[in-house]
């Protein structure tokens, strides 16, 4: 089993599988040619399908130069990183994982392959280093599969056993569907929070797993905070206006106003301050994608910081959402490269639904109810972003969906009985549906709003 802290991954945005993937694609190439630093005086990137078709936009160049550099994404700062990005462009120098400098000149050295659409994964990268004369040392292709996963060739190439991740993990209740996971509360009489807990202690100390869960909690509300007092235009073409201030400064010159219509505005003020931060490159957590990135943190904001008992109720929110996005991603895939916009934002929205059900008491069955409802009504959602930024759609989409996940928790707890639909038939029918869009829809900006709104 993977762990659900793979799914919150903190990192810079705007994007998870086109700025976080490339990040640490760069620094393993490296990592595992270690013994050729030495001699490596050249290094070519070559962006392959959705990389180097919504590349620019989603600061895929500037991943990859990090990468190199050998930056931790956990602990980068964004500021710093543009600064970094910025004296490799005046210079044409970078320093090889911090250690020894080469030439690198990223208009030459990063190479944009508009017409090779990887068969294996569409976020194709390959790597190549070359020594003083041009000889090659190394060259090897990974793939960024979505929420800052990253996967060499092989590993795609091996199947997973029964739906699951190959992982080194051995954990008591290793589950690789709805059903499976439903079936261990219910002979362990556990929550869905128990059973992620229990796989999770299997990894590490129970301890450890709280820190992290807090940190990622902190993290994400620190987030917020920035983008609801960060004003100004976001970065690119399209010219943004960030919005979340002004809905913020509106709230709160009225704290105390109760109409019910104003649970949108928290919702949508939370979801987009993150997203916003998102698209100017800040840090944000993956979930489980940058670019669905502020549907878990508006609720948890919303729901669980602003209640009696904060830590608790925050746990028990990202460990359940965790259980369910890890099916999403044993199952089937939360990369928008693949499956549109319904495996980021109709996961993310799932998971969110599932997390709120259970903070509200749901059971098993209730919370399984909640995430299968949160993407039964994002099916087919597109990726089609303007200008290849995570702007537009993407920044709206994230406060829809945050209301749409609170009304999929609510909906589940009308009801004990197993909902038509199960999670697990939702999730082939993501699959499926995914499988079928046409990649003008995944992430490359060749339809949809992509190519009916005019940048200028
Ligand atoms: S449309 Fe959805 S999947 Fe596509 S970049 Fe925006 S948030 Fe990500």
């Amino acid at each position: 089993m993977l762990s659900v802290l793979d799914l919150f991954r903190i990192g810079i945005g705007p994007s998870s599988s086109h700025t976080l993937g490339p990040i640490r694609i760069a620094k393993r190439f490296l990592d595992e040619n270690r013994n050729d630093l030495d001699r490596i005086a050249r290094i070519e990137a070559e962006l392959q399908g959705s990389l180097a078709l919504t590349g620019k936009g989603h600061a895929t160049p500037k991943a990859v130069m990090l990468g190199l550099c050998g930056v931790e994404p956990e602990t980068l700062d964004s500021d710093e990183a543009d600064r970094m990005v910025e004296r490799i462009a005046q210079s044409k120098r970078l320093s090889l994982l911090a250690t020894r400098e080469i030439e690198f000149d990223p208009e030459r050295d990063i190479v944009f392959a508009y017409h090779v659409m990887p068969d294996l994964h569409p976020n194709g990268m390959k790597l190549s280093a070359f020594d003083a004369n041009g000889a090659l040392l190394a060259e090897q292709t990974y793939y960024s599969t979505g929420g800052g996963f990253i996967a060499t060739e092989r590993q795609l190439r091996t199947p997973a056993k029964n739906d699951r991740v190959t992982s080194t993990h051995s954990v008591p209740f290793p589950f690789g569907s709805g059903a499976e996971l439903l079936a261990h509360c219910a002979r362990e009489n556990a929550s869905i929070e128990d059973i992620v807990y229990a796989n999770e202690d299997a990894m590490r100390p129970r301890a450890e797993t709280d820190a992290r869960l807090d940190r990622v909690t902190a993290v994400m509300a620190a987030c917020i905070d920035r983008g609801l007092v960060r004003e100004g235009v976001l970065p690119g073409a399209l010219k943004v206006t960030r919005r979340a201030p002004a809905i913020w400064r509106q709230l709160q010159a009225h704290p105390n106003a109760n109409e019910p219509e104003r649970l949108f505005d928290w919702l949508n003020v939370y979801a987009m301050a993150v997203n916003e931060e998102n698209a100017a490159g800040g840090q944000v957590v993956t979930a489980p994608t940058n670019g669905a990135a502020g549907i878990l943190p508006s609720i948890l904001r919303h729901y669980c910081l602003n209640g009696n008992a904060p830590q608790r109720d925050a746990r028990r929110f990202l460990l359940t959402a965790g259980g369910i996005g890890l099916l999403y991603k044993q199952r089937a895939s939360i990369s928008g490269a693949e499956m549109g916009c319904q495996g980021e934002v109709g996961v993310a929205c799932s998971m969110a639904g599932a997390g709120l059900s259970a903070v509200w008491g749901g059971t098993p069955q209730q919370v399984a109810n909640a995430a299968e409802i949160g993407m039964e009504h994002n099916l087919g959602l597109t990726c089609d972003p303007v200008g290849g930024l995570v702007q537009v759609p993407c920044i709206e989409r994230n406060a829809v969906g945050s209301v749409k996940a609170v009304n999929a928790a609510r909906l589940s707890l009308h009801s004990s009985d197993p909902s038509k639909v199960s999670l697990d038939q939702v999730i082939e029918t993501m699959r499926q549906t995914g499988i079928d869009m046409s990649s003008k829809y995944k992430e490359t900006s060749q339809g949809g709003l992509a190519v009916n709104v005019v940048e200028c």
